[in-house]
């Protein structure tokens, strides 16, 4: 992958196997020991057939980042709006 704002391109569900993803967000959450981080409106290709949300690793690892950092910090809950690095 390259650097740079990248085309998420639509694919084939692996869950339920019947539809291709459509670009849209969803909720994701993290818990760690006592933390729970809960992001909401991250992009994501979402399968219009069962739910399933696919999220770009790029995103995922970022937030996964994100939430360990916040965990050490003796927070036990946070909830944000997704916001592009
Ligand atoms: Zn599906």
């Amino acid at each position: 992958m390259g650097p740079g704002m990248q085309e998420e391109d639509s694919m084939k569900c692996v869950i339920c196997k019947k539809s291709s993803t459509n670009a849209g967000t969803t909720t994701v959450t993290f818990e760690r020991g006592c933390f729970t981080m809960v992001v909401k409106c991250v992009p994501a290709q979402v399968c219009p057939n069962c739910g399933e949300a696919y999220i770009n690793e790029d995103v995922a690892s970022a937030l996964l980042k994100d939430a360990e950092k916040k965990a050490t910090t003796g927070a036990q809950v946070e909830i944000r709006e997704y916001v592009a690095a």
